[in-house]
C-alpha cells in the first residue's frame, strides 16, 4: 500500500513524501482510512511503529487552517514524548499552514499561554499542565473536534488516570476520539467504553523480533562483578553510541555515577528527575555530548533515538517485552546494533523467557579481564596520539610549549618521556576508581526453560536443550582493531539520522490480555 492510496489530502501527502516516508506502516494503513471516516479509533501496536502519523495524518487532514481555533487536543505522558509529537505533527502540517503548539510542565506557562494566544490548531501537552491551562482559561476547548490519548498505557502506568478524566469531560461531546497505545491493560478499555463511541480496536501484532538487526550477547555474571564487567567491556568495545539499562531509579544513579568516575561520558534519566533536566540530557545524547545513556524503562520508553551502537542490560529485564523494547533502542535504521545483557547465576531462566518471544538465542560471551580491556584502551591511546599529529590544528598549539619542550627533550629521553604520556592517557586497572553498586535484589528465581506465562501456544520452547554457547565463545571479533579507534576522544561520525519504524522494540509490562474482546472489535492485521 501506498500513501497515495490513503484518501489524504494533497498537502499532507506531500509532506509525507517529504519525510521520506514511502509506505504506510501496518498501524497507519489501518487506522487512517477509519479516522478519515470519523470514527473512533483504539490503536495498539508497539513502540516505534508510526503510531504518531497514524492519529497526526488524519487529525492535520481535518484541521481548517483558515480557522484560528484550538481544533485537536492531543494529551501524552512526558513533555519528551509531547516534544516529539509535536515536531511530527508541525512537520507534516507545515504545508498545510497548521499550527501545533506543545505544553507542559517545568517550563514557563506564560509563555506557553502567550504562545497559545499566538494562534494553535493543534496542541499537544501533559495532562497536569493541560489541567493548568484549561482552569486559567488559556486553553479554549469547545472548538475541538478531536481528542487524542496518544501513549495511554504510560499515562495511565504514571497515574495521570484521573487528570485524563478530567480533561476529557471538559471537550466537547461531539467530538473524534482515538486511542493510542502499546498495550491494551483493562483500565485502557474501561477509557474506550466510557469515552469513546463504538471504538473500532485495531491491533497489530508484535512483530516477529526476527529481523531485528541486533547481535544479542549475554554474559553469566555474579551481581558484585557487573559493574567491572560493564566497564572493561566498554573498554574492549569502545561504543560510539550506548544505552545502559538499570532497574531501577537508584541503580541508575549509582550506575551513572559510577561510568563518570571511570572517565565515560555518562548521564542518567528516570522518572524523579526534573523535565527539563531530562529533556537537556536526551539533547545531549543526541547531539553527541554523552556516550552513554543510562535509564529505567521507563524514562527511555517511545524515545526516538538513532545512532545507539549498544545497549546494556545491566539488569536483565523481568519482562521480556522490555528487553525486546530495550534492545530495539539500537540496531536501527538498517544499521547494525549490539545487545549485552548481564544475568546473575540465579536469573539465567529468564533468558530462556526472552528468547522464547524474540525467537532468538542470544550468544553467551566471556567476560573481559582487566587485563584486555587495559590493552584496549593503550591501543585506543596511541590510535589517539597518532591522529593527533596528524592534526594540523593541534600543531598550532605545540608553539606556545616550544621552549618547555625542548628542556625537557634535554633532560629525558623520547622514551621516558612517551611512557609519560601514556601513563597520562591510559587509566591504569589497578588504579582505577573503586565503584560500589549498591546490591538490587536479584529476581526470583525461574528454573531455565519456564515457559513464557503470558500468552499460550507461542511456546515451541520446550525441551530445547542447553545452548552450547551459553558458557563461553569469545566473540571473535573482540580485539578487532579496524574499528574506528578511539571514538570516545575524537569526534563522532555524523549520526545516521535517516528514520525507521521496522526495527524498533516492543513496548513494555502487561501483555495486554488481548485475546479478550470486551466488546471491542479487535482487528489484527490480515483480518481484513
Ligand atoms: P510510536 O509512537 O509508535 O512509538 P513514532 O510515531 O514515534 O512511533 O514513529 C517512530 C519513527 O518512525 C519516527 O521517527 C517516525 O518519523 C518514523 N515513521 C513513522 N511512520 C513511518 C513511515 N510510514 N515510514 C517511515 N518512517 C516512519
Ligand atoms: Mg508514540
Amino acid at each position: 500500500m501506498k500513501f497515495t492510496d490513503l484518501n489524504l489530502s494533497e498537502d499532507i501527502q506531500s509532506a509525507v513524501v517529504a519525510a521520506g516516508f514511502e509506505q504506510p506502516s501496518p498501524i497507519q494503513e489501518l487506522t487512517i482510512p477509519l479516522a478519515l471516516e470519523g470514527k473512533d479509533v483504539i490503536g495498539q501496536a508497539q513502540t516505534g511503529t508510526g503510531k504518531t502519523a497514524a492519529f497526526g495524518l488524519p487529525t492535520l487532514d481535518k484541521i481548517h487552517t483558515e480557522e484560528n481555533t484550538i481544533q485537536a487536543l492531543v494529551i501524552a505522558p512526558t513533555r519528551e514524548l509531547a516534544v516529539q509529537s509535536q515536531e511530527e505533527l508541525f512537520r507534516f502540517g507545515r504545508d498545510k499552514g497548521v499550527k501545533v503548539r506543545s505544553v507542559y510542565g517545568g517550563s514557563s506557562i506564560e509563555k506557553q499561554i502567550k504562545a497559545l494566544r499566538s494562534g494553535a490548531h493543534i496542541v499537544v501537552g501533559t495532562p497536569g499542565r493541560l489541567l493548568d491551562l484549561i482552569k486559567r482559561k488559556a486553553l479554549k476547548l469547545n472548538n475541538i473536534e478531536t481528542l487524542i490519548l496518544d501513549e495511554a498505557d504510560e499515562m495511565l502506568n504514571m497515574g495521570f488516570l484521573e487528570d485524563i478524566e478530567a480533561i476529557i469531560s471538559r471537550v466537547p461531546e461531539e467530538r473524534q476520539t482515538l486511542l493510542f497505545s502499546a498495550t491494551m491493560p483493562d483500565a485502557i478499555k474501561r477509557i474506550g467504553v466510557q469515552f469513546m463511541k463504538d471504538p473500532e480496536h485495531v491491533k497489530i501484532k508484535a512483530k516477529e523480533l526476527t529481523n531485528v538487526n541486533v547481535d544479542q550477547y549475554f554474559i553469566r555474571v555474579k551481581e558484585q562483578e557487573k559493574f567491572d564487567t560493564m566497564t572493561r567491556l566498554m573498554d574492549v568495545d569502545q561504543p560510539e553510541l550506548s544505552i545502559v539499562f538499570g532497574r531501577t531509579k537508584r541503580r541508575v544513579d549509582e550506575l551513572t555515577r559510577g561510568l563518570k568516575l571511570r572517565g565515560f561520558r555518562a548521564e542518567g534519566i528516570h522518572g524523579d528527575l526534573d523535565q527539563n533536566k531530562r529533556l537537556r540530557i536526551i539533547r545531549d545524547f543526541k547531539n553527541g555530548q554523552i556516550d552513554i545513556l543510562v535509564a529505567t524503562d521507563v524514562a527511555a520508553r517511545g524515545l526516538d533515538i538513532s545512532g545507539v551502537t549498544h545497549v546494556y542490560n545491566y539488569d536483565i529485564p523481568q519482562d521480556p517485552e522490555s528487553y525486546v523494547h530495550r534492545i530495539g533502542r539500537t540496531g536501527r535504521a538498517g544499521q547494525s546494533g549490539q545487545s549485552i545483557t548481564f544475568v546473575s547465576p540465579n536469573e539465567m531462566g529468564y533468558l530462556g523467557i526472552i528468547e522464547n518471544l524474540t525467537k532468538k538465542r542470544m550468544k553467551g560471551l566471556k567476560p573481559p579481564t582487566a587485563q584486555e580491556a587495559f590493552q584496549s584502551k593503550k591501543k585506543v591511546a596511541l590510535k589517539k596520539i597518532e591522529r593527533d599529529f596528524a592534526d594540523e590544528a593541534i600543531h598550532a598549539n605545540f608553539d606556545k610549549f616550544k621552549d618547555d619542550a625542548v628542556k625537557l627533550a634535554q633532560e629525558f629521553t623520547p622514551e621516558e618521556l612517551a611512557l609519560y604520556i601514556l601513563s597520562l592517557t591510559v587509566q591504569d586497572p589497578e588504579t582505577m576508581p573503586e565503584v560500589e553498586i549498591a546490591r538490587e535484589k536479584p529476581l526470583p528465581f525461574k528454573p531455565s526453560g519456564g515457559g513464557f506465562g503470558g500468552k499460550g501456544g507461542k511456546g515451541g520452547r520446550g525441551n530445547r536443550g542447553r545452548d552450547n554457547n551459553r558458557r563461553g565463545g569469545y566473540r571473535g571479533d573482540r580485539n578487532r582493531d579496524d574499528r574506528d579507534g578511539g571514538r570516545r576522544d575524537f569526534k563522532r561520525k555524523s549520526k545516521n539520522n535517516s528514520r525507521d519504524f521496522e526495527n524498533r522494540g516492543n513496548k513494555r509490562p502487561h501483555r495486554a490480555s488481548s485475546e479478550k474482546k470486551n466488546g471491542f472489535v479487535i482487528r489484527n492485521k490480515g483480518d481484513k
